[in-house]
């Protein structure tokens, strides 16, 4: 077989759902809601079994579809997008970044990770035979040392990866932040695959700012986003990729032969949430606080260390007072007799790394005091 199957393994993060579900274990290792998504689109999902569509939609997604995300991307981003030349919807923000990695890519070439990192990005750099150089974001606060970044662009690299907010530590990176990797990036004539699908999901005073709205960064930033955490929707495999025609024209090939398009009736019913308006927005977020508010008090109830996330809903607890030795070993344990789901933070660090599990607290509050309950038994 592959080499390159050969030199990563599964998903982490998807082997803990099935080792949580095996032990009824309340899940809160891979992030994704117990609670239903918006009635109006369910409502209008309902409808379209009826109606259709149920046949292909273009390759590059539905034209509706593509046009009520132009349009919601300028409301918050102020960029004018060409809904022809600009999008391609992918299945899931997943699909998204490996037909970005492929895009910009050649075997061999180099690609700066930001380490912790969410695990899809080490296997989508393996998988296009591009080369991962991992810069470390620092605790507490994750931020990057200016100078060890532009060591690693002086590697030679063709692209940056940025997820932000970030998976697992839940950073927002400020407008300063953003500037200095867009000045390396230009400086290095580098793209940056950004992965955005927490846009949303943010809390005060942060602020989601777009690096492609950065001085000269919108012809070499490739936006991956989806609708799956903002619309509590991460069943129906629904992403896009934003970027220029040029690089737009290579992704809408690579994602024709990989998948063909995303799921023609889900874009359609998709398109209800696409065209809320700003209110939903601000209610989101209101529900995230609140929830992050009720999960964090708990686990300082616990007299657990953990990280206060600017954005996106993931903490990651430090256990070390545990003694942990292998911290998958510890999730195991904790899944089959705690009864809760974690994700063990080695499998987001390039550095040596087993004292920190991450949980997340997208799950309604009676999920989650289920949970704070059973790990009082830690105490
Ligand atoms: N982003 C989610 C997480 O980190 C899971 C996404 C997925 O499994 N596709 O848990």
């Amino acid at each position: 077989l592959s080499e390159r199957t050969a030199n990563f393994s599964d998903s982490v993060i998807r082997r803990m759902t099935r080792i949580s579900n095996q032990y009824d274990a309340i899940n809160l290792s891979q992030g994704f809601p117990d609670f239903n998504p918006p009635k109006e689109i369910t409502d209008r999902l309902a409808n379209i079994a009826g109606e259709g569509p149920h046949q292909y939609a273009l390759t590059w997604g539905a034209e509706n579809f593509r046009y009520a995300l132009a349009k919601k991307q300028e409301q918050f981003s102020g960029m004018k997008i060409n809904p022809d030349t600009e999008i391609v919807v992918t299945c899931g923000s997943t699909e998204a970044m490996m037909a970005a990695m492929m895009t910009v890519t050649n075997p061999g070439d180099k690609v700066i990770i930001f380490s912790p990192f969410y695990e899809n990005y080490g296997a989508d750099v393996i998988l296009s035979g591009a080369e991962p150089i991992y810069v470390p974001l620092k605790p507490p606060a994750f931020s990057f040392d200016a100078n060890e970044l532009e060591d690693a662009f002086k590697k030679g690299v063709k692209a940056l990866i940025l997820c932000n907010p970030s998976n697992p530590c839940g950073k927002v990176f400020t407008y300063d932040e953003l500037k200095i990797i867009a000045d390396l990036a230009i400086k290095y004539d580098t793209y940056v695959i950004t992965d955005e699908v927490y846009e949303h999901i943010i809390y005060e005073p942060n602020q989601h700012i777009y690096m492609a709205t950065l001085p000269g960064m919108r012809e070499r930033t490739i936006i991956c986003s989806s609708l799956s955490k903002t619309y509590s929707i991460t069943g129906w495999r629904l992403g896009y990729v934003i970027a220029s025609p040029f690089v737009i024209e290579r992704v809408k090939k690579v994602h024709d032969f990989l998948t063909v398009g995303a799921a023609a009736p889900l874009m359609e019913a998709a398109v209800v949430g696409l065209n809320f308006g700003e209110e939903y927005y601000k209610e989101l977020q209101k529900h995230y606080t609140q929830k992050k508010d009720l999960f964090i008090g708990g686990l300082s109830d616990l007299k657990l260390n953990f990280t206060d996330p600017q954005g996106a809903y993931y903490v990651l607890v430090d256990v070390s007072e545990f003694n942990v030795k292998d911290d998958v070993r510890f999730c195991e344990w904790l899944a089959r007799e705690v009864g809760v789901g974690a994700v063990p933070g080695s499998s987001f660090f390039k550095e040596e790394v087993n004292h920190l599990i991450r949980l997340h607290f997208a799950k309604k509050d009676e999920t989650l005091i289920g949970a704070l309950d059973r790990l009082t038994d830690l105490r």
